[in-house]
């Protein structure tokens, strides 16, 4: 009886043993293949980690400041200063949501998920944000606030409680426009600039600064920067953004594609558009 106690509790650990090692094996094959077929990975991590980010952020707004300082040494007769920034990857950051996405093994943005996390007020002010709002604010320079994010009826007020928890100023009707069926900023910034001189536009998406850069071909998209190229770091400030923007719906032809196996293939063609082949 005692030798069969025995027996059965070695053959009990010998099971535990084997199904712990089963366990091991999945989860890292499991994370394994999830960490390789991420399309998300390198752009997140360098959102998250790389120093040269923040760096970019506070050249921008080092530049911005730059062209705030001229105009106010300059002539001031005429209309008051004012700027036009977007919020979302300009103002504040997202990599909360995109290591989320990472996290549960999700390569392509997701809005409906994007919808819950916006409303848990997560985003945090992007370097240099703040200081560069308050500088405005202390020299009487209007901060225009233009987004086209859409999270139905509630998306002013959230727009709103983000931009006042991360202590901006000048947060009130007639600073923040919210254009929710629409990405066309223009015929806002159009309204701004009748009366109010606008020495800098900030964002991360070229359509930030005219509906003229709205195009869904790649090359047409370069050589409009090209044409314009004067234009950044004097007017037009802009901020990296390797996740999402129109630079997106120039691959796939719609800015949020949906993540198949199509989409995959056409994101590998466009990362392979030009290939060494020894
Ligand atoms: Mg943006």
């Amino acid at each position: 009886m005692i030798w069969k106690l025995e027996y059965e509790g070695k053959d009990m650990q010998k099971n535990h043993f084997l199904m712990k090692l089963i366990f091991a094996l999945i989860t890292a094959i499991t994370s394994d293949l999830l960490a390789q077929q991420n399309n998300l990975s390198y752009s997140v991590a360098w959102k998250q980690t790389a120093a040269e980010h923040r760096a970019l952020y506070h050249q921008g707004f080092n530049i911005a400041r730059l062209q705030i300082e001229l105009a106010l040494a300059g002539d001031r007769e005429g209309k008051p200063l004012a700027i036009i920034s977007d919020i979302d990857e300009t103002l504040l950051l997202a990599n909360d949501y995109w290591g989320y996405l990472i996290a549960n093994g999700e390569d392509f943005f997701n809005d409906d998920s994007w919808d819950r996390w916006v409303a848990e007020n997560n985003f945090v002010p992007s370097p240099g944000s703040q200081e560069f709002l308050n500088y405005c604010q202390s020299n009487n320079v209007e901060v225009f606030y233009v987004t086209n994010r859409d999270q139905g009826e509630a998306t002013f007020a959230l727009v709103e409680r983000n931009l006042i928890s991360a202590g901006f100023p000048m947060v009130d009707r007639e600073h923040l426009t919210v254009l929710r069926e629409t990405s066309n900023k223009e015929e806002v910034q159009n309204t701004i600039m009748e009366e109010y001189n606008v020495v800098a536009m900030l964002g991360d998406n070229l359509n930030d600064f005219s509906r003229v850069f709205y195009l869904t071909d790649i090359e047409q998209r370069e050589s409009l920067v090209n044409e314009k190229r004067s234009d950044f770091g004097n007017k037009f400030v802009i901020f990296p953004n390797p996740t999402d923007g129109h630079w997106i719906r120039a691959i796939f032809g719609e800015s949020e594609p949906s993540a198949t196996q199509e989409n995959r293939q056409i994101l590998r063609s466009a990362a392979t558009r030009s290939a060494w082949q020894p």
